[in-house]
């Protein structure tokens, strides 16, 4: 049966594409090697630095957000390297079963689901690590699983502070274009960022910071590597094309994404996303429930992921909001599967889309028999009220 009116897709990525993006992929297929793209690959690469705040090279891969974690680590390290990973969720635990998988060597800091990674404990191992066998440290930024962001700068400052020489990694790939992140200033050497968060696009394209440390680290390193290689990259791009065929109507849409996020202001994205990130917390514990980041200063402007109560299906919840309001809601993933489902509040969002967002959550609650208090929506639309878009 048709359900009229738009769906609501709250899930924390894919976010919903804006029209203009639409359009802008929909043109007829260009030439990647004639001489029409070149301008079209230039503008892709170049707006991209400006996002990811660095003057260093992009490389933009046809791929998902998987693929550019791959290509981060076979790039720069070598077989059986050491890499020093932080468990804040799925996403961190995926992405060490794909460094296991690819012959590296991960060592896995334990954590509870409940924050970013810790930095004193980064720091520390690394003090432990007299010969520099740990080749790099990886962290996610935006962990997508629980809500919960890492403070990068941080990091960085655990590791110089430890006097190691390891290289910074981070997953951008839930936050970039959302929460302010900044390559150079904050000293990471590979940043790895996708097209279907922030940066409203679809899936399919997937991208690596570069710093010049991880460039060079890159032409020393060993792993057998060829369709992910920067080297290979790096010449084509000079002059705006790539060494095999590029998702070309993607790139029509990125340039649209970077025109629209330079129209609006990165610093008015971030502030955009922190109003409605505040506003989504107050109302979850307005419900009398418990947000899943419990460690002050590290909850995600991106998504909210919200605690059931004892004895309460969150898949059920799911199922409730999206037959009877037609929005989805992003799933508990792994170790939190059933226990918690997710708000999105990313990507090109305003405020009446909050508004319908958090109303449709409070209705699904009673609807669905979990326990709250009424009327957590209306304490976001207070604050929402009372404090301003940024203009
Ligand atoms: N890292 C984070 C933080 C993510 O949120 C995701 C996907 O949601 C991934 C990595 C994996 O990216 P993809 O599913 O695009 O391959």
């Amino acid at each position: 049966m048709r359900t009229a009116g738009r769906h609501f897709l709250q899930i924390p990525g894919p976010s919903s594409v804006p029209d203009r993006i639409l359009r802008a992929i929909d043109m007829p297929t260009m030439d990647h090697r004639g001489p029409a793209f070149a301008d079209v690959g230039r503008q892709a690469l170049e707006g991209m630095k400006w996002v990811f705040k660095t003057e260093n090279r992009v490389f933009i891969y046809p791929a998902s957000g998987t693929g550019a974690w791959e290509a981060a680590l076979v790039n720069a390290l070598s077989p059986g390297d050491k890499v020093l990973m932080f468990e804040t969720g799925h996403f961190s635990s995926l992405w060490k079963s794909l460094a296991l998988k690819l012959g590296f060597d991960p060592e896995f800091i334990e954590g509870d689901w409940r924050g970013g990674a810790e930095a004193e404990r980064i720091g520390q191992r690394l003090r432990e690590d007299k010969s520099h066998e740990i080749k790099a440290v990886c962290v996610v930024h935006n962990e997508t699983s629980t809500g919960s962001v890492s403070q990068i700068k941080a990091v960085r400052k655990a590791i110089d502070e430890a006097g190691h020489p390891a290289l910074l990694m981070v997953d951008t790939i839930s936050s970039l274009a959302s929460i302010d992140f900044q390559h150079d200033e904050w000293g990471v050497d590979v940043t790895i960022g996708g097209s279907q968060k922030g940066l409203m696009l679809p899936p399919g394209i997937s991208f690596n910071a570069v710093s010049e440390k991880a460039m060079a680290a890159h032409e020393k390193a060993t792993t057998r590597l060829s369709y992910w290689s920067w080297s290979d990259m790096a010449g084509p791009n000079d002059t705006g094309y790539f060494p095999y065929t590029p998702a070309t109507n993607m790139l029509y849409g990125l340039n649209e994404a970077i025109e629209m996020l330079r129209e609006e202001g990165l610093e008015n994205v971030f502030a955009r996303h922190i109003r409605h990130g505040v506003a989504t917390r107050k109302a979850v514990h307005a419900w009398g429930l418990d947000v899943l980041c419990s460690r002050q200063g590290d909850e995600s402007d991106v998504l909210t992921a919200v605690l059931m109560p004892e004895g309460h299906s969150a898949d059920a919840f799911r199922a409730t909001t999206l037959k009877n309001f037609n929005m989805s809601l992003g799933n508990g993933l792994s170790k939190v599967a059933d226990k918690v489902f997710r708000i999105g509040h990313l990507g090109d969002f305003n405020d009446l889309m909050l508004m319908a967002t958090l109303s449709g959550v409070e209705m699904g609650l009673g609807k669905a028999g979990v326990p709250h208090t009424s009327g957590g929506a209306q304490i976001a639309m207070e604050h929402l009220k009372e404090t301003s878009v940024p203009s």
